[in-house]
């Protein structure tokens, strides 16, 4: 009898052993499983591709280290560099830096471009805020699916958090800013991952003497920096004359927002002290990271439709029109084309500017292109 008991114990304890070597070994397998962006098709116009690593070593092999994409005329002129997915949960930027690097054709200087800017936060979504982790954009030959991520770096690949993050200013933040790359600029070659990919975008800058960066962001509706232009001192004329070319001509009306002298760490104010780069920033309303809203899930990210805001609008609580015509809530393809037309009519400002380093390119889609033919019209079959 004591025997049989003793052979059942073994018997249990080796299949409980069994079971957890077979959890434990998938589990890692599925958290070490490198996790895939989205796949980015190269247009007509890129001519060559490059990563962030090769301009500043220290990421090589990190969960930083990103993709760039090279658009280059055939005439030298000036270099513009665009970031997109530096905050992975506002995905105007990421599409339109996809929309870029597959329709643009620069005739005059360059244009890079990067569409995963943090990478890291791309990787997971935000606890406790019911992100959806994909979206698609519908197109005419089937679905083309994006990663929804974070705002901040990956905890698994930047921990931990200090209790308080002092910026090199003197700035004092929160400690988990620290994983917040617009909070970080210029960086520190030998800080946390987060410091080091603002370090490489500013080895970037420096190295290929860049001459203007515009940052692709959103916001949340309710933020009162929504539809804007920000911009470092030295592009407050460029960016005010392309405010009036954006709304008279494009349909796009937007507002100008300098740049507060005392927020450090953000990437216009830190690239403009810090190089001879112009730098701003652009936001687009995006309801999916706003408090106010309702049910979170991919409709919410691409069609932009909630009651909440709905409400907000007609109570006059939001800055921004809820409805354009009659077309209602805040859709992903008027995000984008917001940007696209931005990224161009600020491209031409700035030459006007600055004929001796010019920077032209064709085949971007305004804001009524994208609407007309829809998003997905302007992504390529991967
Ligand atoms: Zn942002």
């Amino acid at each position: 009898m004591a025997k049989t008991n003793g052979s059942k114990n073994l018997i249990s304890t080796a299949v409980i052993i069994i079971v957890l070597l077979v959890v434990v070994l998938v589990g890692r397998a599925e958290f070490s499983k490198p996790y895939e962006l989205c796949k980015i098709v190269e247009g007509p116009g890129v001519t060559k591709t490059g990563y962030l690593s090769d301009y500043f070593d220290g990421l090589k092999g990190t969960p930083g280290d990103t993709k760039l994409y090279f658009l280059e005329g055939e005439e030298p002129g000036g270099t513009l560099l665009v970031f997109g997915g530096l905050h992975p949960n506002e995905p105007a930027g990421l599409l339109a830096a996809v929309v870029l690097i597959e329709n643009t054709q620069v005739d005059v200087g360059r244009v890079i471009v990067i569409p995963h800017t943090n990478a890291s936060a791309f990787t997971y979504t935000e606890p406790m805020q019911a992100s959806p982790p994909f979206f698609e954009i519908e197109t005419e030959w089937g679905s083309r699916t994006f990663r929804y991520g974070s705002r901040l770096t990956s905890p698994l690949h930047q921990y931990p958090d200090p209790q308080a993050y002092v910026h090199p200013s003197g700035m004092l933040l929160s400690g988990g800013e620290v994983r917040n790359l617009n909070r970080v600029f210029p960086g520190r070659p030998d800080g946390l991952l987060t410091e080091q990919i603002a370090w490489g975008l500013m080895e970037l800058i420096w190295q290929e003497d860049v001459d203007m960066v515009i940052d692709i962001h959103e916001a949340r509706p309710i933020n009162p920096v929504v539809n804007c232009i920000m911009a470092h001192p030295d592009i407050i004329d460029i960016a005010s004359f392309a405010i009036m070319d954006l709304g008279a001509d494009y349909g796009v009306p937007i507002r100008l927002e300098p740049s507060p002298e005392r927020l450090r760490g953000i990437t216009h104010r830190e690239i403009g002290d810090h190089s001879d780069a112009l730098a701003v920033i652009l936001e687009s309303p995006n309801p999916a990271m706003d408090a106010l809203r309702g049910p979170t899930n991919a409709d919410l990210v691409v069609y932009g439709q909630d009651e909440f805001f709905k409400r907000a609008s007609e109570a006059g609580l939001i800055r921004v029109p809820y409805f354009e015509g009659d077309r209602e809530g805040f859709p992903i393809d008027r995000r984008v084309g917001r940007h696209t037309t931005t990224v161009m009519v600020l491209t031409r400002t700035y030459n006007e500017f600055h004929f001796d380093k010019p920077i032209e390119f064709h085949g971007v889609p305004t804001k009524d292109d994208i609407i007309e033919n829809g998003l997905g019209h302007y992504f390529l079959r991967p």
